[in-house]
């Protein structure tokens, strides 16, 4: 019980009620929440416990009030055949023993079988199946209305458009989570990163981004999965039990969670959450707790619900897992488009799985709304469990001896002047041969996801621009063992070695020369539909601004973006150098297009087929290195690659064969994963 007297109640609710709503805000509408669930349902509990002591405070509109977010204005409204409810969650064992006491009282002398589930951490989603045809899919929203996501929740794999199976409801409300791989996500921020745009702060988000998206194109690309794990309404079918219920849309083709527990004690429960805690790491999705379920659906109308939640059903959260270390400097980081970020560097420690000693701070304003300040004792998560990042602050532990971190006026690697463009966070050294933007610039050129090139990592690169024998991208084109052999710890080997990796680079495909070129915001999937839609790297150069923004894939930012960089004279000399070097500017995609079409017909395309309608319980991580220069991540990534490669070798071809479907253009099996190539269609 809270000892405020009413006055300081009501003003502590107002306060908490708008800073939730800013949560809300931020989580909803932004895709990008700024305080840990924890801190946030450590916020909203409050509100809660305030509300029920102090009833007179109650009000309508109170954060407490709604399940969800508010729709989004560009989407039709669904509204819900049953309501969506969210569940009571809740980080104590003991309020688990409370629950189920509970329960116990409610259903006296009864035997209570409980199922318990992962909690996925992705976006709740209603489908509506009709004669097991898919209707429509709508996200939560308030409960009652959501978003009409149809168009993209189609492009998932894992979601039939059609059911199958000999039991199929005439009416099938069915509840379920969208997600975001892990694997993907990793990637998706590698991405985001080179296309200089923000990050997403976990998979959840980025899911959530995904589907917000307008383009169902973009979401295709994205590669989430579903799973599903309740009903709304459901006619043509009657089951006794969630068990049964889950086997049923099974049967039907809808994917469901490999592994849950039942229990039927409170130790059996407890039990089965330290199981899922010891094993949920290693899921295809990020999960952040259990949902304990009372099977029968007998027992669940019995108990009924609350004004909000059901009784038969409750949610436990695991405690992310977190470090607390010193923050021994803040430092900056210029980027490949001149952005300057600060970078935690952290006293080493360990946290899930990895030391962890360096984490990004993205931008000034960050740091400034956290309060980071050097010398501070900070709290450290992975972010999808891959990215490490500065949660917190222990503030009541400073000594007054921490500093305030100021962005610098200057660039640290050239000296030169730093700009803040109108409306955006970043600051940006402009000086076109800053050698740290040379350096960046170079590292995705020849990074793996672009020209790949094997030998021109970080340290060479270094040397390359430290010494001048490389001063733009061209230039790589005119090493030779002369030059090389000028360097120190280069033997034979190695310089013959980098020079055929550099020749090698000559014929990639378009795609992967537009993303190596580092224009800003063209990430890897903008650069696949350039190459798609213009086929000649000319032919894009010679497009206006205005023609470029109606390519899908592109649009308002990314057009003009392109022809900025094409109209730079600089950058023009160093492609007519890189043309004269003989790369491929697009004659060996279309070659290699036309023998691909031919062998199209001969191999059949029903493997993918297959494979689309199995959906994808299988986890299908799709990984690749990561050019992050934070080198715990990228040992754990590399690692996490290592198993997904040869399930990726494996299912290349078909892949490349579902690329050609789609209209992408791919090189399977040079060493590049297969990506954005999930919307083909299924039935
Ligand atoms: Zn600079």
């Amino acid at each position: 019980m809270s000892s405020l007297s009413p006055l300081e109640a009501a003003a502590r609710v107002a306060a908490l009620r708008r800073e939730i709503e800013e949560h809300n805000r931020r989580y909803y509408q932004e895709a990008a929440p700024t305080i840990s669930d924890q801190e946030y349902d450590r916020l909203y509990r409050e509100l809660q416990d305030l509300e029920t002591q102090f009833p007179e405070l109650a009000s309508p509109d109170s954060p407490t009030r709604h399940v969800g977010g508010t729709p989004l204005e560009e989407f039709a409204q669904i509204r819900h055949r049953a309501p969506m409810l969210s569940l009571d969650n809740t980080y104590s064992e003991e309020e688990v023993a409370a629950f189920f006491v509970r329960l116990e009282k409610l259903l006296p002398g009864q035997k209570i079988t409980t199922v318990i589930e992962p909690k996925v951490d992705g976006v709740a989603i209603s489908l509506l199946y009709e004669e097991g045809v898919l209707q429509y899919a709508a996200t939560r929203g308030d409960g009652t209305t959501g978003d009409d996501v149809t168009q993209n929740v189609r492009t998932i794999r894992s979601v039939p458009q059609h059911l199958r199976g000999a039991h199929i409801p005439r009416l099938l409300e069915v509840r379920g989570e969208i997600y975001l791989p892990k694997a993907q996500f990793a990637v998706l921020n590698e991405e985001r990163n080179a296309a200089g745009e923000p990050p997403f702060a976990n998979p959840r988000n980025a899911a959530a981004g995904s589907l917000k998206q307008l383009d169902p194109s973009i979401v295709a690309k994205r590669g989430l999965g579903a799973i599903f794990y309740s009903t709304g309404v459901v006619e043509g079918a009657q089951w006794q039990t969630h068990r049964e219920a889950l086997d049923a849309l099974h049967a039907c083709g809808l994917s469901i969670h490999e592994k849950t527990w039942t229990a039927a004690t409170l130790e059996q429960v407890l039990a089965a959450i330290h199981e899922l805690d010891a094993v949920r790491h290693g899921f295809a999705f990020e999960t952040d707790g259990a949902v304990i379920k009372v099977d029968s659906f007998a027992q669940r109308d019995a108990v009924g619900f609350t004004a909000k939640s059901p009784r038969w059903a409750m949610a436990y959260k695991y405690k992310p897992e977190q470090a607390e270390t010193r923050l021994r400097d803040i430092t900056v980081q210029v980027g490949r488009t001149g952005v300057l970020t600060p970078v935690a560097e952290l006293e080493p420690v360990f946290v899930s799985g990895s030391t962890v000693a360096r984490a990004t701070l993205h931008n000034e304003e960050e740091v400034a709304r956290k309060d980071i300040r050097i010398g501070d004792i900070v709290v450290i998560e992975k972010a999808g469990e891959v990215i490490p990042a500065v949660v917190e602050v222990r503030k009541e532990r400073r000594t007054g001896a921490e500093r305030v971190f100021k962005m610098p006026q200057f660039c640290p690697a050239c000296g030169g002047p730093v700009v803040r463009e109108e409306g955006q966070v970043a600051v940006r050294c402009v000086n076109a041969s800053c050698p740290a933007q040379l350096k960046r610039r170079l590292e995705h050129f020849a990074s793996r996801g672009a020209m790949d090139i094997e030998g021109l990592g970080e340290a060479m690169v270094e040397l390359l621009v430290d010494r001048e024998l490389t001063r733009d991208l061209a230039d790589i084109y005119q090493l030779n063992v002369a030059k090389l052999a000028s360097l120190p710890r280069t033997g034979e080997k190695s310089i013959a070695n980098l020079l055929a990796a550099i020749k090698g680079s000559k014929t990639r495909p378009l795609w992967r020369l537009i993303f190596g070129l580092g224009i800003l915001h063209v990430g890897v999937t903008s650069a696949r539909a350039l190459a798609t839609h213009f086929h000649l790297l000319d032919k894009l150069m010679a497009t206006t601004a205005d023609e470029l923004q109606h390519i899908p894939d592109v649009g308002p930012v990314v057009g003009p973006a392109i022809a900025q960089h094409f109209e730079n004279p600089g950058n023009r000399a160093v492609i007519e150098r890189l043309r004269e070097a003989g790369l491929n500017f697009g004659e060996l995609d279309e070659r290699a297009t036309r023998r691909r079409q031919v062998r199209r017909n001969h191999v059949g395309h029903h493997r993918h087929v297959k494979r689309a309608a199995r959906g994808d319980r299988r986890n299908d991580p799709r990984p690749r290195r990561q050019s992050h220069r934070f080198g715990e991540q990228k040992n754990e990534l590399r690692a996490r690659g290592r198993r997904g490669r040869e399930q990726a070798r494996q299912s290349a071809e078909a892949w490349g064969e579902c690329a050609q479907r789609g209209g992408v253009s791919e090189d399977v099996g040079s060493g590049g994963w297969p990506r954005g190539v999930a919307s083909f269609p299924i039935s």
